[in-house]
């Protein structure tokens, strides 16, 4: 494999983001979902520029960098795809979620790329089941790309709400919810299988007119995620601040979730041959879901 010419000169700072370039030891980190089996994480960045007030990977050991300071720092993993190419024997028949601890398409991947590099050889990984999920239209800039993996490649777009006001406040890096359904039309357009991840669920203004948008952007799947907090997580003041204490309820998840039900029938059909129960009660403080969590 030849590797790409790198930016030759990484900026220190990319609009106000620290950036800092690594050689990165690993690049594919086995994972287990209870309903899918193993697979693959592969994160091509550490960190991200989204700094999603949320996320649980600011909590990730880390002896550079304190969990306030998660968003306004980011390690480019300089030789993810020479890795991934080193590493490709272990995907044979292998499901790849790209990422679980970063965006693959936070704004930086518009200079350095290596989301797409890392897509490149994954192309050449002929029985590779590849998820890639995030929140940013950038993805679109690799269209053909994902277009070329036919229907091994999934894009999952993670919408926790309907209302971007809410997104302004805990999502204020990342890109516009008008913006995320834009995508979403664009790549099921373009024959991609798209998922939409309501996650973490987030305050929501109408859920039956979320779920039918979700179904209409032609999506073919959905699915809907709990808040997983940290301890003391400053992140429950500021959900109390704004009166959105009620998406830890699972009564308010379970009323989200049937409203998708509704919408992707089939996933409906599915999960009531299994004879689960559409509104199974969620623990308090529901889990993060799996990486392939859906909503049947
Ligand atoms: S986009 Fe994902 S990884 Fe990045 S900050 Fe938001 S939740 Fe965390």
């Amino acid at each position: 494999m030849t590797p790409l010419p790198l930016p030759s000169e990484p900026p220190a700072l990319f609009k106000d983001l620290l950036v800092e370039p690594e050689e990165a030891r690993s690049i594919l980190r086995p994972q287990k979902d209870e309903r899918y089996g193993f697979g693959f994480a592969l994160s091509p960045y550490r960190g991200c520029g989204h700094g999603c007030r949320y996320c649980y990977v600011r909590e990730y050991p880390n002896a550079l960098h304190k969990p306030e300071d998660w968003g306004g720092w980011v390690s480019p993993k300089l030789n993810a795809p020479e890795l991934l190419w080193s590493q490709r024997h272990k995907l044979h028949q292998a499901r790849v979620f790209m990422a679980s601890a970063t965006d693959p398409y936070q704004p930086l991947e518009r200079q350095y790329r290596l989301s797409r590099r890392c897509l490149e050889v994954l192309l050449l990984c002929p029985t590779t089941e590849v998820i890639v999920h995030t929140r940013s239209p950038l993805v679109l800039q690799d269209l053909d790309l994902l277009k070329a993996f036919g229907d091994r490649l999934t894009v999952g777009l993670s919408i926790p709400t309907d209302d971007d006001t809410v997104r302004q406040v805990v999502e204020p890096h990342a890109p516009a919810i008008p913006s995320r359904w834009a995508a979403a039309e664009r790549l099921a357009a373009a024959g991609i299988q798209v998922t939409i991840g309501v996650a973490p669920l987030l305050a929501v203004h109408d859920a039956r007119a979320f779920a039918r948008r979700a179904k209409s952007s032609g999506a073919a799947n959905a699915w809907v995620g709990g808040l997983r907090l940290l301890k003391q997580d400053p992140f429950y003041k500021l959900l109390a601040d704004h009166g959105w204490l009620k998406v830890l309820d699972p009564d308010y998840k379970d009323g989200i979730r049937t409203a998708f039900l509704d919408a992707f029938p089939s996933r409906k059909r599915k999960r009531e041959a299994r004879t689960e129960p559409v509104a199974a009660p969620a623990p308090a403080m529901a889990r993060q879901p799996g990486l392939f969590d859906r909503v049947s």
